[in-house]
């Protein structure tokens, strides 16, 4: 549950922790009572819909504060990073509705970590390390446990200068040296053991190509960044909690006892989102991608934020499941149900309603004239009272579901059935007579008669019948493939599973293609991103690879939760 105020009581949204944070530091003056934040991704993946309850954060408190957001790409690692992925970052923040004051890079202070990295070692408060990681790793100690000091630690300072101008003039191979802080190897933060502030890495940078050999690593970057921006909130998930004893550390001594008590960001942590039958972490999506388990990072079973545009999902589902989650200092796993509930509310309110049948069989309506065609009226959006509406043709042949029709069933089947009669949704009453079977007994057309007097908006159309079912006109309707999608993975937290590899407990049924299915004419001019209703099925959207030949639609969500009542 998000922390609240009482202020609930007066109309308004409570505030989160985080925002009562910045309202005290703004209420003692604190930075001047300026708000800056940024969101810093590192441009290695495509952004999640983690990532997105970051800067939906980052940018929300800078707006509400009348502050200001940066952009600042954490590109840090060359080996990972690509110039695609600060493009897509971009898009991504942008489609959610967001805008950054600026763009910065952490590579913009390359020189100047590079010019504080030597400043430490002339202190004496930085020395290279020859050995390799697996040493250092073991001379760590445990929390309990003192760490080792390493052999180079009391090197003379002229030397670890030296062998640092080295490893950045390529002349030293990856991995043979790094640079470390020299703090307290007995300090019960294990983060202050002489942390490693410094690697080599060979691979050009996709900004600043072979200039550099060393990068800093994240602690040693991060904090420094948000000081030289002027940050004053440091917003990030609750796994740096640890990290902010070293993040304050760096600053303190990158200012020298400058004004030490204000004008410095300030970090503070919340509870990341965590979804259930899904991975967040972007390494494991990236193998996703890259193995070809799924179609692409824009895989509408992806978590990222453009699979989920591509799946249908909108920007105002996405920010109030995110606003009903809350900031919180517990981590939890998030329902996935929650996320499909706030976007079914937020499409019911503007999908077009259209009516499409995915697995299709014949009703022939035997005493409607051969030949006629009546066009019908039918509403775009019956939760708009200006609502357009469209035509959609009516005549002898439809096709409607064949789960619409049963040949014995049982007493409380209001849908298609011998004698039962059941209204075609905008159309007539019709009542069932008999099917059609080939051979092997399978059901090849279902028949009926209508009764003319029952069009919908006739009074004799106010007959009580208790089911009502979609069609399309077998003439007039288009051919349609359809995509639907389920959770991508078998298992609540596949993240968690101790012993086995997510690959292992994909759901092999995430995806099924139906491509016999048949929509209405009118879908002929929706495009990707428009919302769509199939009514009684679900929403949909065009695909990015539907062409007016060969229409494709992937299914945001169902219309009702059956997935939890099935699982239960
Ligand atoms: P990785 O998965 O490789 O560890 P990351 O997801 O942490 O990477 P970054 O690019 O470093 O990727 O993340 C940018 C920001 O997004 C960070 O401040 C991080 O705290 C935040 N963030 C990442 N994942 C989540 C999440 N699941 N929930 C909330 N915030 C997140
Ligand atoms: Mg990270």
């Amino acid at each position: 549950m998000a922390e609240t105020t009482n202020n609930e009581t007066e109309g308004k949204r409570s505030l989160n922790f985080i925002e009562q944070e910045i309202e005290k530091d703004l209420a003692q003056g604190k930075n001047g009572s300026k708000v800056q934040t940024r969101f810093p991704p590192e441009p290695n993946g495509y952004l999640h819909i983690g990532h997105a309850k970051a800067f939906c954060l980052d940018f929300g408190v800078a707006e509400e504060y009348g502050g200001v957001c940066n952009l600042r790409f954490d590109d840090t690692n060359p080996a990972k990073e690509d110039t695609e992925y600060v493009e897509s970052i971009m898009e991504d923040i942008k489609w959610l509705g967001y805008r950054w004051a600026n763009v910065y890079y952490a590579s913009d202070y390359f020189q100047q970590l590079w010019d504080f990295a030597v400043r430490l070692i002339k202190e004496g408060k930085a020395y290279v390390d020859e050995q390799t990681s697996e040493q250092i790793a073991e001379q760590k100690g445990t929390p309990t446990r003192p760490g080792t000091e390493s052999p180079f630690r009391n090197r003379p300072d002229e030397e670890s200068l030296e062998l640092f101008h080295k490893m950045n003039s390529g002349e030293i191979p990856e991995g043979a040296m790094v640079l470390r802080a020299k703090i307290d190897m007995a300090n019960p933060n294990m983060h202050f053991r002489d942390p490693v502030i410094y690697r080599i890495i060979h691979h050009p940078h996709h900004r600043t190509g072979s200039k550099w050999k060393v990068y800093p690593m994240y602690d040693f970057a991060h904090g420094q960044s948000d000081y030289f921006e002027g940050v004053t909130h440091s917003l990030c998930t609750l796994e740096f909690t640890v990290h902010r004893p070293l993040y304050d550390y760096f600053i303190d001594e990158l200012k020298e006892g400058k004004d030490l008590d204000d004008n410095r960001p300030r970090q503070i942590e919340f509870n990341r989102l965590n979804l259930t039958y899904t991975v967040m972490s972007k390494r494991k999506l990236l193998a996703l991608v890259k193995e070809g388990l799924v179609a692409g990072w824009d895989d509408p079973r992806m978590p990222t934020l453009c699979g989920l545009r591509r799946r249908g999902y909108t920007p105002e589902a996405i920010k109030n499941f995110i606003a009903m989650i809350g900031y919180t200092k517990f981590e939890a796993l998030n329902d996935i149900s929650m996320l499909e509930a706030a976007c079914r509310e937020d499409l019911n309110k503007h999908a077009t309603r259209v009516s499409a049948v995915l697995n299709p069989v014949r009703l022939v309506i035997d005493n409607y004239p051969e030949g006629q065609v009546e066009l019908l009226e039918a509403i775009d959006n019956p939760e708009d009272e200006n609502s357009p509406t469209h035509t959609i043709e009516f005549s002898r042949n439809l096709w409607i579901e064949r789960e619409d029709f049963m040949e014995n069933a049982p007493k409380k089947y209001f849908r298609m059935t011998p004698g039962q009669e059941v209204r075609l949704k905008n159309a007539y009453i019709v009542r069932c007579t008999h099917c059609d079977k080939d051979d092997d007994g399978n059901i090849t057309a279902v028949h009926c008669t209508y009764d003319p007097e029952t069009r919908s908006g006739m009074p004799e159309s106010a007959r009580k019948v208790k089911g009502t079912l979609h069609w399309v006109s077998c003439d007039h309707a288009v051919k349609a493939e359809v995509r639907l999608y389920d959770r991508l993975f078998n298992v609540e937290n596949p993240g968690e599973e101790k012993d086995r590899d997510f690959r292992e407990l994909l759901n092999p049924g995430s995806l099924t293609v139906l491509t016999e299915c048949y929509v209405e004419r009118y879908l002929l001019q929706f495009k990707p991103l428009d919302h769509l209703q199939f009514q009684r099925i679900g929403y949909f959207t065009p695909d990015k690879d539907s062409t007016a030949d060969h229409l494709v639609f992937n299914r945001t969500v169902s219309l009702k939760d059956t997935w939890s009542k099935m699982n239960k």
